[in-house]
């Protein structure tokens, strides 16, 4: 199956974090295709955040989603990734934007297509650049 995720950095060398995620993306995972990286302004979360740097990777596997969703999360963490506060400065964010076939899911845990998909422009933009791959 199909799968774009959302990623961003905003702390150290993000476009190092980024490409040591992506690395990190085997066993059962594969990269099809990488939006450029765009600089963008935090939205939200506390003031005064350096930018982040976004980008959308379309990929393939036969994980399910919850079983994706965990396998992002380790890397988040592998990666150091600190959850102090809500919407504040991250290391790393990886997110389960959509399921190309559509899949809607409002579990606890995970809801796809990610709720708030449709209004962040630093999400749109990148998966833009994309979105041929999700056909
Ligand atoms: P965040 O701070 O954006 O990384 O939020 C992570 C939390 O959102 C996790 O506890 C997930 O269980 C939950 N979540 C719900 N839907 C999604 C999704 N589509 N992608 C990533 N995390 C999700």
């Amino acid at each position: 199956m199909r799968y774009a995720i959302g990623v961003g950095a905003n702390r150290g060398d993000r476009q190092a974090t980024i490409a040591a995620a992506r690395a990190q993306l085997i066993d059962g995972i594969t990269l099809i295709a990488s939006s450029t990286s765009h600089e963008t302004v935090p939205v939200g979360g506390p003031l005064g955040q350096d930018c982040y740097l976004n980008a959308v990777w379309i990929i393939d596997t036969q994980l399910g989603p919850h079983q994706l969703l965990h396998r992002l999360q380790t890397i988040e963490t592998a990666l150091g990734r600190t959850r102090t506060v809500k919407w504040g400065p991250r290391t790393l964010d990886l997110d389960l934007l959509l399921r190309a076939d559509g899949l809607r899911i409002a579990s606890g845990v995970l809801t796809l297509p990610h709720p708030r998909l449709h209004e962040r422009p630093f999400v749109l933009q990148p998966l833009a650049e994309v979105l041929a791959h999700l056909r």
